[in-house]
């Protein structure tokens, strides 16, 4: 059940994702890039800011609540709906858990507001599941910093205004990798966009390697503990998984409502496809595990929440978001095959929507966590 408040932000979110999004996402998945134009109209909504307190420019809001309109979003289209869930997810989360007063008061209104978009640098071509193998450099001289190294499939790395950077700033005693976290203008001479990437599914979304040539950045680009910027890192991901998860369960969603109405419509042997038990089977499944899955998004999303106060015998923030992720994102893979199976032949054709719903859902599987790597942090929670 969805609080008062929640159904107001569900029904402003659907109420822009039908008009403004749901018509033109097949045409932005067949140009390879969705119209910026509808990111500022998403700031002006407060919509790229929904975390960020008010006094800061953002709505505010809690984190269930958020997660319920990214759904909207992610529902008439998965790749503007990664856009958004970055720019409300990790990159505000670390600014907001670690960065000074002036560091939030200089970059979180334009966030919020989508005046500046931002992404998150963390994968390296020899460094995806394991962050701590990076080696991009961040070397201190003289009050300033100099970034050197290359990240791999950076959302939005070529057409962001600020990137959170991560990089290896030296050992701990025990020879661990410390990383810090760094803010940076990807205007600043040495941040070079690579090659965008062509992708199977999220085709409007831009993934891109970033080149990092000697990148001179000030210390107010540093944010928090130069050493602590991996645990930086994954306390984000905690977060930014649950958005992941909430994007899933959008695109789980839209294959739903597809297959449901398509199955009343589509006849043969003289009958809606819907009557016949196996096609009803299917579809009861499928709202049966998108209804669940979202479920455990919510409880995500409320253990996050309640992150400083949980006591023993409360479910881990680390585990209920990777669980709430691998759930979601392995449904949406389902459900999505499901629906392209229920519409037959016209499944395969570019000109429905399904395989669109198909191919978008497998990105979630892999960014912010692979499932065996979600697997692997669950694990690691079950103590006998
Ligand atoms: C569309 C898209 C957008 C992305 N956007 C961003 C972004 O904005 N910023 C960013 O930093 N990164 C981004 N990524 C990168 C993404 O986070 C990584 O691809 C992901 O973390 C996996 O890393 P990898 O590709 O190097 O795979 P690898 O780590 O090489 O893994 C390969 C396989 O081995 C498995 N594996 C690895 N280690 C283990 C283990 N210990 N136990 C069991 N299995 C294991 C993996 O699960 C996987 O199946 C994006 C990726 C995609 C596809």
């Amino acid at each position: 059940m969805l609080t008062a408040d929640q159904r107001t932000i569900r029904e402003l979110a659907r109420d822009f994702a039908e008009s403004e999004i749901l018509p033109e996402a097949a045409a932005w998945d067949r140009r390879g890039a969705f119209d910026r134009g509808v990111l500022r109209k998403l700031g002006e909504l407060g919509f790229l800011g929904m975390l960020v307190p008010e006094r800061y420019g953002g709505l505010g809001l809690d984190l269930p609540t958020c997660l319920v309109a990214l759904e909207e979003l992610a529902r008439a289209d998965a790749a503007l709906a990664l856009t958004v869930a970055i720019q409300n997810g990790p990159v505000p989360a670390v600014l907001l858990a670690h960065g000074s007063e002036s560091q939030k008061a200089a970059w979180l209104p334009d966030l919020a507001s989508g005046a500046r978009i931002a992404g998150f640098a963390l994968s390296e071509a020899q460094a995806g599941s394991d962050p701590s193998a990076m080696t991009t450099t961040a070397v201190a001289r003289d009050g300033s910093w100099t970034i050197s190294g290359a990240k791999k499939w950076v959302t939005n790395g070529a057409s962001a205004d600020l990137m959170l950077i991560f990089a290896r700033t030296g050992e701990d005693a025990s020879g661990r990798v410390a990383a810090g976290a760094f803010l940076v203008d990807t205007d600043a001479p040495g941040y070079r966009a690579g090659d965008r990437e062509k992708t199977m599914g999220l085709r409007a979304s831009e993934t891109v390697s970033v080149e990092l040539d000697a990148l001179e950045v000030g210390e107010e680009s540093l944010v928090g503990d130069p050493r602590a910027g991996l645990r930086y890192a994954l306390e984000a991901l905690d977060l930014g998984r649950l958005g992941i998860g909430a994007q899933a369960v959008g695109i789980a969603q839209a294959a739903l409502e597809h297959a449901v109405r398509y199955a009343h419509e589509r006849r043969q042997f003289d009958r809606p496809i819907a009557s016949f038990g196996a096609v009803r089977g299917k579809l009861a499944r499928m709202a049966a595990r998108v209804a669940a899955s979202r479920a455990l998004v919510m409880e995500g999303a409320r253990v996050w929440e309640a992150r400083d106060a949980l006591q023993d015998g409360d479910p881990p923030v680390r585990a209920s978001s990777a669980m709430a992720k691998l759930i979601a994102s392995e449904t949406a893979t389902w459900a999505t095959e499901e629906a392209v199976r229920i519409f037959g032949g016209y499944g395969f054709m570019r000109e429905y929507p399904v395989e669109k719903l198909m191919r978008d859902a497998k990105g979630t599987e892999i960014y912010e966590g692979t499932s065996e790597i979600l697997r692997l942090v669950i694990g690691r929670s079950l103590k006998a």
